[in-house]
This record gives C-alpha cells, structure tokens and sequence, in this order.
C-alpha cells in the first residue's frame, strides 16, 4: 500500500500520466480521514522514540507545484507531534551569500540531526526545476546537479538518515480552481502572487522539469512518491502511510535506562 506511488528507478512513466485524482485508489474519504488521525497518533509515538534514542534522522522533503499543497500537508501531517523533534525548512530564493556557495551549502546545514525529523518545504530540487525551466544557469550547470543530488543524498543515507521525497501532484485545473480561491476568499489573498500565475504558464516545461527529477533522482536509498494531491484528504493519507512504514521499518527504540535503576526511591 505505502509503495502505491512509489517511482522505482528505471520504472517507465508520464508524469503527465501519472494521477492526480486519489479517490481512485480509496474510495472511502471517511475511512482514509479516521484512519489519517490514528497515524498521526502512531506518528507522534514514533517521534518520541526516534528522539529517545538519538541515533537515526529522517528527512522528508516536499515539492510541488504552486499552489500544491506544501503548507497545508506539513501543518496536517505533523500537527500532533512534539515540536521539539520536528523541523521545518523552507527554502526560497536564495540570498547573495547563499548564491557565492555550490547549490547544496544551505541544504546539508539543514540536514536532521540525530533523534530529528527534518521537513523541507521546497528543496535542492528547485536547482533542477525552477532554475532549469527559466534558465537561471545554463544546462552545463543544472543537468551535472542530478548526479550531484544522487551523491548528496547518498551521502546522508549512509550516514544514518532515511530520506523520503513527495511530489504532490495537482492537475492544472485544480490549480486553477486554487488559484481564483485564493483571490475570492479575502483570508487567502495574502498567498495569491502574480508571478505564480506566470508560472502556470510554463506548466509543460515544469512537468519536463519534474519528470527528468524523478527518472533520475528516485533511487533506492531516497525514493521519490508522487502523490496525487487533488484531494486533500487522499493526499494526506496516503503521505502518512509512506511515513510510517519507514518510521517502522526505522524501528526506532527507547534506550535502556542508566545503570540499575530498580529499587530507587527519590526522597
Ligand atoms: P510557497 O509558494 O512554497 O507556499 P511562499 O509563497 O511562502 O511559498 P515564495 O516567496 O513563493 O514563498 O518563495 C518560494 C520561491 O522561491 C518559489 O518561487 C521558488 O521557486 C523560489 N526558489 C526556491 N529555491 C530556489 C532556487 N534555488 N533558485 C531560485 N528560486 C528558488
Ligand atoms: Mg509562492
């Protein structure tokens, strides 16, 4: 189940195929919606042990187009868990410090540390989107960055960090349906920009970008899952499935307790 959506290296697919409608795959938005708040139950007990025992990281990143979906999954998927072991990143357009270093230096400082969960809304993967589909370098120097991604992710996994990326995949009239929302609705027009709309216009060439981003950065050790995203609730849950079965397949485990504890009585 949780290897519904998974991009498995050398798999053959069109992103532009791939769906985005998940009611096809569960029906039932109450049983997903029950079974969504029992997993963020289970999540935030996974949390407790992961930090406990202060040996493994997981970092879940997640990119989509605008209007996808990024903010209202990380605040549904870990509302619940105890802030302290969870962060959140966003990456924007980088600074002119950030731009004087290679386009991984402000990624790996965010990298989790042990016993954390890191979240990154946007990522290193906007080196191969954003920049490639409005030329901000040249191809010589965003098409060596796959391999690059590979090496860096590579890198934190062999160093104790399980690493999931999700695409949450919208259709274009969703994200149209979105979009007029935002301007209707006095309470969202502060996420309504004008140059997101720009962007919609070069929606082909982002598909390109997200394609290639896959087929060559879906790898064993860091899998991509494109989630479809149209349904909040079918996206949510199933975004929780994928989690949890690497948080138990991670197994994390509280440690043992200091020397002999037995028998002590505080006074
Ligand atoms: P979001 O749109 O994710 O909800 P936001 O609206 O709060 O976030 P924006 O001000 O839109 O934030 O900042 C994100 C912008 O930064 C996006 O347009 C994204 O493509 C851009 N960005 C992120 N990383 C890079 C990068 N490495 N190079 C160029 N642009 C980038
Ligand atoms: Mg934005």
């Amino acid at each position: 189940m949780s290897d519904t959506h998974r991009i498995f290296p050398q798999s053959d697919f069109q992103v532009q195929e791939l769906p985005t409608d998940g009611k096809l795959f569960f029906p039932d938005r109450k049983q997903a919606e029950m079974e969504f708040k029992n997993g963020r139950k289970e999540l935030a007990e996974f949390q407790r042990r992961l930090y406990a025992e202060g040996k493994q990281k997981l970092l879940i990143v997640f990119q989509a187009m605008d209007a996808g979906g990024k903010d209202g999954t990380i605040r549904k998927v870990f509302s619940g868990v105890n802030p302290q072991g969870v962060v959140v990143n966003s990456f924007k357009v980088p600074s002119k410090e950030e731009l004087a270093h290679d386009f991984l230096w402000r990624i790996h400082k965010k990298a989790p540390s042990k016993g954390m969960i890191g979240v990154f809304n946007r990522s290193h993967y906007e080196d191969v989107l954003v920049v490639r589909v409005h030329d901000i370098v040249p191809e010589s120097v965003w098409r060596p960055r796959y391999e690059q991604i590979n090496q860096f992710e590579k890198l934190l996994h062999d160093t104790g960090t399980r690493v999931l990326k999700f695409f949450l995949h919208i259709s274009k009239d969703e994200q149209k349906e979105r979009f007029q929302d935002r301007l209707d609705v006095p309470e969202k027009n502060w996420k309504f920009s004008v140059d997101d709309l720009r962007k919609r216009t070069y929606w082909d060439d982002y598909m390109s970008a997200y394609q290639e981003m896959m087929e060559q950065c879906s790898t064993e050790y860091a899998p991509w899952y494109a989630i479809p995203a149209n349904q909040k609730w079918y996206r949510n849950w199933a975004i929780m499935n994928v989690i949890l079965s690497t948080l138990r397949e991670m197994d994390p485990q509280y440690p043992p307790p200091e020397d002999d504890i037995e028998g002590i009585v505080v006074e």
